[in-house]
């Protein structure tokens, strides 16, 4: 790369011969001025200066990546001044990261931690663009893209410490080490792409459903199952909700009929918004069989269908209508007893919430990173927004509640990694549960705030305020799904009132 003074620079603000500076780096906008989105307007009254601040109030870091093809050379004797991020780096943005990666203290988490964010960090952020795109298009996730996911052990990582057995994991943490911690940071990992659409289609109805086979599949289907379903060749998702029947998951009425010789079941029936269902291979399935209600792993074979449900996250989230017309299932492939199905259905529910309060916690942070820089690169009637005291008192109201939540979380964390399963059944589902409540409660303050502070920039998809809408448009999601607030608020009392002293007066 060449070096030039900057009076060299000033001598090419000629309409057909433009170069900017920008950070100390040097443009040639000749050739890119007619194709710049923004039109000829703003890089012309810029031709021959620097162009720094005015280039940050409007654009992210990364469309400096993308056309860094125009890129020259650099000003002789200066060095950048903006922290340019590369792959895998810790911000180092107050409050961007929670506490241990600020330099604090942590009774929870080791170095071997910190070594595990940054591989998968540096993984997750070399998919990022492709992420994106697929977000954006509202495409099915490739089976390419989903097969690099699964190579690089995050399917596997991502379902929790029960499915990384024989996992190769980034940062050469073993399999046996991996504990509740590792897979919170897996979880807030993938949610800082701010996808939720791709999210969801890659991950969401494969979290929730394989642990349904991992727990209560016999032998010789886990055996066919995961590998493929973990490396990403097969795709699951879980289907409970029907049209009739969202909350009161008692009054399904998909039928199982067991056949006259007992080899398999015919399924029939209708599943509604079934995440991940466009693109199952396999659906773990709640049914009504004879004496109750059962779980069936079922293919994707004839009298499968499924059909796109268009929602807020985007369509790669594959969320489907799913109906089961007829559908031939082998008795083998019954998940636990048969009638005992609510055991698998419920067994899930705890570490489903445990997977949204990480996504929603990291969702809620980079928000907030994205609100400070934000707010310190936006000047307003002569002044940075930093510099006006309301904005500063959101901030402050964002960053506590953030805070509050994820150190809750960690506690959470620790105790299940403390607790046996029968332990973690009995304790957790009732702090869980509230803390989910308390959680979605935040995101809609700091949602709300954050969109205030961006303005215009919040509600237009992609830009600057990528993040902040992408938001706003679906915090709704960790709100409805896995539980709705109310009926986690209220189980979170009922649960209480369980351990409440018969002899407690005031
Ligand atoms: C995008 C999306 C993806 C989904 N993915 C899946 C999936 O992969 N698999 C699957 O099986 N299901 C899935 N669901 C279904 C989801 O779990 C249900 O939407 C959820 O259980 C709520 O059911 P409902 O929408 O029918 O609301 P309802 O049960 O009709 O409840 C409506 C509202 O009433 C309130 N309410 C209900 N009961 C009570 C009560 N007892 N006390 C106080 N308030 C109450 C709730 O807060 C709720 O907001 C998904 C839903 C959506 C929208």
């Amino acid at each position: 790369m060449k070096t030039f003074t900057r009076s060299e620079v000033a001598r090419h603000s000629a309409e057909n011969d433009i170069w900017i500076i920008i950070d100390a780096s040097v443009y040639d906008m000749s050739r890119f001025i007619d194709m710049h989105p923004g039109g000829a307007f703003p890089i012309l009254e810029f031709a021959g200066k620097d162009a720094t601040d005015a280039f940050y109030g409007l654009h992210k870091q990364d469309v400096l990546l993308k056309y860094n093809r125009y890129k020259i050379g650099t000003i002789e004797n200066e060095q950048p001044q903006i922290n340019f991020y590369q792959a895998g780096d810790i911000s180092k943005v107050p409050y961007a990261e929670s506490s241990f990666w600020m330099g604090y203290k942590s009774p929870y988490f080791t170095e071997n931690h910190a070594r595990f964010r940054v591989a998968v960090r540096k993984i997750l952020d070399g998919l990022k663009s492709e992420a994106r795109e697929i977000e954006d298009s509202g495409e099915r996730p490739s089976d390419e893209f989903v097969q690099k996911v699964g190579a690089a052990g995050l399917l596997a990582a991502n379902i929790g410490p029960d499915a990384v057995h024989g996992i190769h994991l980034p940062g050469g943490i073993k399999p046996e080490e991996y504990d509740y911690f590792y897979e919170m940071i897996v979880h807030e990992e993938f949610a800082r792409w701010a996808c939720p659409g791709l999210g969801s289609g890659l991950l969401g109805g494969m979290t929730i459903s394989v642990p349904t086979v991992i727990n209560f599949g016999k032998p010789a289907l886990k055996a066919k199952v995961l590998p493929l379903v973990l490396s990403g060749k097969k795709r699951m998702c879980l289907a409970i909700t029907e049209p009739y029947t969202g909350s009161d998951v008692a009054n399904i009425k998909t039928t199982a009929k067991l056949s006259s010789d007992g080899s398999h079941y015919i399924v029939n029936g209708v599943k509604k918004w079934i995440t991940t269902g466009c693109f199952a291979d396999y659906f773990s399935t709640a049914v009504r069989t004879e004496g109750g209600i059962s779980m069936l792993l079922i293919e994707r074979t004839e009298g499968v269908e499924t059909k796109l449900i268009k929602t807020s996250s985007g369509s790669s989230a594959g969320t489907a209508y799913v109906t089961f017309e007829n559908v031939k299932v082998p008795k083998e492939n019954l998940l636990g007893v048969e009638n005992q199905g609510f055991k698998v259905i419920l067994s899930n529910f705890n570490h489903e919430r445990y997977i949204m309060l990480c996504g929603a916690s990291m969702a809620a942070r980079l928000v907030v990173e994205d609100c400070f820089k934000w707010a310190n690169q936006r000047k307003v009637f002569g002044k940075r927004l930093i510099d006006q005291p309301v904005i500063r008192n959101k901030l402050a109201g964002m960053i506590a509640q953030v805070e509050s939540m994820h150190n809750w979380l960690e506690n959470l964390t620790f105790q299940m990694n403390h607790m046996n399963y029968d332990e973690q059944s009995i304790k957790m589902a009732g702090p869980l549960a509230l803390c989910k409540y308390q959680m979605t409660r935040m995101l809609h303050h700091v949602s709300d705030d954050a969109c205030q502070i961006f303005g215009g920039r919040a509600i237009t998809k992609g830009g600057m305020g990528r993040n902040i809408e992408s938001l706003q448009r679906t915090y709704k999601f960790s709100a409805i799904l896995g539980g709705s607030e109310e009926i986690m608020a209220d189980l979170g009392v009922r649960q209480a009132m369980k351990y409440f002293p018969k002899g407690a007066r005031l």
